[in-house]
């Protein structure tokens, strides 16, 4: 079955938007312009070998080998990850794709794998440069004094320039007007300085590949809240902060602002420089969120409370802030890789789903992306050792709705919910198996001793499925042991990796059936149109039925207002058909079995008032998700879109 499946996808051409969005950004090209890659599978070569040639430096069993013995086993990993690259249902994160590989000589990354040597596997790893930096997740702290600000500042230049996106937690920052002891001045507080963060990274690019994604985090008790939430505001997507999303802090327990919140209580504002009693009311700080969310979508809401209580080697460490998109927190100078899975290709025309291939799958990319962590390089030595010391893993899934339309589930039902149970369910049972199986085969992360593992943790909060009992033994035997990541899964937005597959995004819903995408050629500026309709909605109509529909569903997106089958309008819906409550249980169905975080935007219809933003910021309290973020159709858009539309 794997087998098939594979080859059944490696044959599959790419679309002419994956063509385009591979040769604009990913490509490896010479300093003059000219590509030394021509087609997916360069790229799938290039990052397949390098990523395999990790073994030589993390697998112990390798000292015992012969030498040929040792080529063969490289040649084999180098083999599988190829295959499952080359099918596109698995795919790194975009740094992965990009950098893999920079450095070495082009003749030892693409030549046929039969002519590999061992020599040639060490000479692609000692060639490694500065710029071979594979993660997508970096979070940086920002200490309270102008050195510790200003350090902080080139190191966010830095993980721009390689590629990265930032988040930072600001609340250690004194807040404005409290004293400086060094000038006998004012502080000028932490949104002013969010300013200079935000001028630094507008002016480091990213080899015209990206521009930068920052994440800015204040807690909801600092005494600068109020102004922090407004910080965004009057934003025209283009003037204000534009490289930040913004989010509230939530690092006590969720429940007890809830607590607040309903009991209509005041919190205390507190910060060790800040010497005047001040509170003001939850309910206060949760209309001006809802006020502003309405009006530009920021700032969002994290739950690093709920984060830590998840998190392995909490209270030894701690999670302060999240990466740009959210679905992963972070301790201070950790950074993560991540990697995606798609559902939809691993789903037949029929709505039968390959369980035997999905598990095959989840192990080789645990493997793929342990190993990612090997041949990276960081342009900051804390976090080397960081990320060595917990060896933090991404793995999600993407292709969730293109899946659900061909199973003919439709995404709001309760069948959708318990489906997304099952399948992540399964992923976290089998990604913990081999992470703990790598674990074994080559040794633990260092911290793992720190960790709660040892007694007997489990690093998400569970629901019902079908393999609960399974999980549960997992961790109260053979993880109480052996753990080679600190975590392992999280479902990343995708943004531009599903546009590589062919697939829809993370857990998202389809945004739109059909529409003209005008993409930007970042070389010469010019525009050009690509026409697109969903391929499964394309192959479940009549030829002459989409040709009747085909204009009004460009203009539309939605089959809501056209003329058809009742159960099709039920089954095609995209996120603006999909009530609020229904995106936030999908997010908490997701999150039961996921132990870093879920990236998940709440829809909101253009018609929402405020009050009706405010009602769901209450109703995220009381869901087991890490966070919010809630966008109002039309309304001024200012998050950090990493899709492809952005370009
Ligand atoms: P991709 O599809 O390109 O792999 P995602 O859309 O899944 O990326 O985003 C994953 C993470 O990558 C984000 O949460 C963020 O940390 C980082 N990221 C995304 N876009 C950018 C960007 N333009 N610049 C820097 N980092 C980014």
């Amino acid at each position: 079955m794997y087998r098939q499946l594979i080859e059944r996808y490696k044959q599959k051409p790419l679309s002419e938007n994956a063509l385009k969005i591979l040769k604009e950004r990913y490509f490896f090209k010479k300093p003059s312009g000219e590509f030394v890659e021509n087609s997916w599978f360069d790229v799938c070569r290039r990052v397949a070998r390098v990523v395999a040639a990790a073994e030589l430096i993390n697998n112990p069993r390798l000292e015992k080998m012969t030498a040929a013995e040792k080529l063969d086993f490289v040649r084999q990993v180098e083999s599988d990850f190829f295959d499952l690259l080359a099918s596109r249902i698995f795919l790194p994160n975009s740094p992965t794709l990009f950098n893999a590989g920079i450095g070495a000589d082009y003749e030892l990354l693409y030549k046929p794998l039969e002519q590999m040597k061992l020599e040639d596997y060490q000479k692609i790893l000692d060639s490694r440069n500065h710029l071979h930096m594979l993660s997508a997740c970096f979070v940086v702290p920002v200490e309270d004094s102008i050195e510790g600000i200003f350090n902080a500042v080139k190191e966010f230049a830095l993980i721009t320039k390689a590629g990265g996106g930032i988040g930072s937690n600001f609340s250690a920052l004194r807040p404005k007007g409290s004293f400086v002891a060094g000038t006998h001045g004012k502080a000028s507080g932490p949104v002013s300085f969010m300013h200079v963060f935000n001028t630094a990274v507008s002016i480091v690019e990213q080899g015209y590949r990206r521009r930068g994604a920052l994440m800015g985090i204040l807690n909801i008790d600092h005494p600068d809240i109020m102004e922090f939430i407004d910080a965004k505001k009057g934003n025209d997507g283009e003037r204000v902060l534009k490289f930040f999303n913004i989010s509230v802090g939530i690092p006590m327990d969720r429940l007890e602002i809830l607590r607040m919140y309903e009991n209509d209580e005041e919190i205390e504002l507190k910060h060790p420089k800040w010497h005047h009693p001040t509170k003001v009311k939850v309910r206060e700080i949760f209309k001006k969120m809802a006020q502003n969310a309405w009006e530009t979508g920021d700032p969002g809401m994290v739950f690093l409370g709920e984060m830590n209580k998840y998190y392995a080697l909490y209270p030894y460490r701690e999670i302060i802030s999240t990466n740009p998109c959210g679905e992963i927190g972070l301790s201070a100078y950790e950074a993560c890789n991540l990697g995606s899975i798609d559902l939809a290709k691993l789903c037949d025309d029929k709505g039968v789903f390959d369980w035997e291939s999905f598990a095959k799958v989840i192990r080789t990319a645990v493997r793929f992306l342990d190993n990612v962590i090997d041949v990276n390089v960081f342009p900051i030595d804390k976090i080397t050792q960081a990320v060595k010391e917990s060896r933090r893993l991404g793995l999600g899934i993407m292709g969730f709705a293109d899946m659900l339309y061909k199973m003919e589930i439709p995404y709001n039902s309760e069948q959708a919910r318990s489906l997304a149970k099952n399948l992540m369910a399964f992923m976290a049972l089998h990604a913990h198996e081999e992470s703990s199986r790598l674990g074994q085969e080559k040794g633990n992360f260092p911290l793992f001793e720190y960790s709660r593992y040892p007694n007997g943790f489990i690093p998400f909060s569970m629901d019902v499925s079908d393999y609960d009992d399974e999980i549960r033994e997992h961790f109260n035997t053979i993880a109480k042991k052996y753990k080679r990541n600190v975590a392992v899964l999280a479902i990343a937005p995708t943004g531009s990796i599903s546009n590589i597959a062919d697939t829809s995004s993370g857990l998202e819903p389809n945004f739109l059936l059909a529409y003209v995408r005008y993409v930007n050629k970042l070389s010469t500026n010019e525009r050009e149109p690509l026409f697109y309709v969903n391929e499964v909605l394309a192959k479940k109509l009549p030829e002459n039925e989409l040709l009747r529909i085909r204009d009004r569903l460009i203009e539309e997106g939605s089959l809501r207002n056209i003329d058809i089958d009742e159960r099709l309008k039920k089954i095609f819906v995209v996120a603006h058909d999909i009530d609020p409550l229904d995106h936030l249980l999908m997010q908490e169905a997701f999150q039961s079995y996921v132990d870093n975080n879920i990236s998940k935007t709440i829809n909101v219809p253009n018609s929402a008032t405020v009050d009706d933003v405010l009602e769901i910021y209450v109703e995220a309290l009381k869901h087991k998700i890490r966070g919010l973020t809630v966008y109002r159709d039309g309304s001024l858009q200012t998050q950090v879109l990493t899709s492809a539309k952005d370009l």
